[in-house]
């Protein structure tokens, strides 16, 4: 199928099309993770509402946290340097293996979720570059910055992208000269952050005791420096 436009903004994701075409093949990097995410109606006994929980361990990690009023979302990570498949299936039972001995709530709530409520996914990202755009094609959120999901910002990053991108073209109707200015805008923030959540995924690497001491450790003593830098990123404004 063809079509004709003035502009076009590749919003095409991690594997993005448009980037291909504008410049050249080049694959996302494998950052030796695989993740699941799961939703069920199960709460577990004393969660308390509007509270993220995560938990760090050698090589893995697992968080959850209420979605609207009545589900459960969580999250787990799992060091895998051999890559498997983009679309291996998932294995409950592999899961129930991996976190068996962990805080109680865990097992519990992955034991509550129906495999066909479980995903799996390898986790990407590419080193910051710019250029995004040419003349009046540019590309948004994964397809122009994809990151590692340790700090949760790969959709709002997206979704601040679709407003300053709106922004610009309010403002400057010739679509390469707001395309200009939307990447001027957006780089450096974006860029930032794919390399504090690279920096983030690699804590959740450690897996040798000491390391993990150290680095549990470092969380505790940074505690409040950790807490401001997720405000200052919560709290920017375009
Ligand atoms: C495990 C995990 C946890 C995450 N947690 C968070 C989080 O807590 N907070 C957060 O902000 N982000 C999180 N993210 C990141 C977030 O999912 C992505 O950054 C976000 O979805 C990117 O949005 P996007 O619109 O750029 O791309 P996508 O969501 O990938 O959307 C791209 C769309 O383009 C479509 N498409 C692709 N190719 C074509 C084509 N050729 N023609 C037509 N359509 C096409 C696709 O079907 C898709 O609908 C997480 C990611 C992972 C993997």
């Amino acid at each position: 199928m063809t079509d004709e436009g003035d502009a076009l903004i590749g919003a095409d994701g991690l594997r993005s099309r448009v980037r291909a075409a504008l410049f050249g093949e080049s694959p996302p990097i494998y950052r030796n993770f695989t993740t699941f995410r799961g939703l069920t109606d199960y709460i577990p006994n004393g969660y308390r509402p509007s509270y993220i929980r995560e938990y760090l361990g050698a090589g893995k990690g697992f968080g959850f946290m209420m979605l609207g009023k009545s589900r459960m979302y969580w999250y787990a990570a799992v060091k895998a340097p051999q890559k498997e498949s983009d679309t291996t299936m998932v294995s409950k039972k592999e899961l129930e293996m991996i976190f068996m001995n962990w805080f109680p709530s865990i097992p519990e709530l992955i034991d509550a979720t129906d495999e066909s409520n479980i995903l799996k996914t390898n986790l990407y990202d590419r080193v910051p570059v710019q250029a995004w755009s040419q003349q009046n094609i540019t590309l948004l959120g994964d397809a122009a910055h994809p990151m590692l999901p340790t700090l949760g910002q790969g959709a709002c990053m997206a979704l601040e992208d679709a407003l300053v991108i709106s922004k610009c073209l309010q403002e400057q109707t010739n679509p390469t000269l707001a395309f200009q200015q939307y990447e001027l805008q957006r780089f450096a923030r974006t860029k930032y952050i794919v390399e504090q959540s690279l920096q983030s995924g690699k804590m959740g690497e450690l897996e040798n005791r000491y390391a993990v001491a150290l680095r549990n450790a470092f969380i505790k003593l940074m505690r409040t420096a950790i807490s401001n830098s997720f405000k200052s990123i919560h709290t920017y404004r375009v």
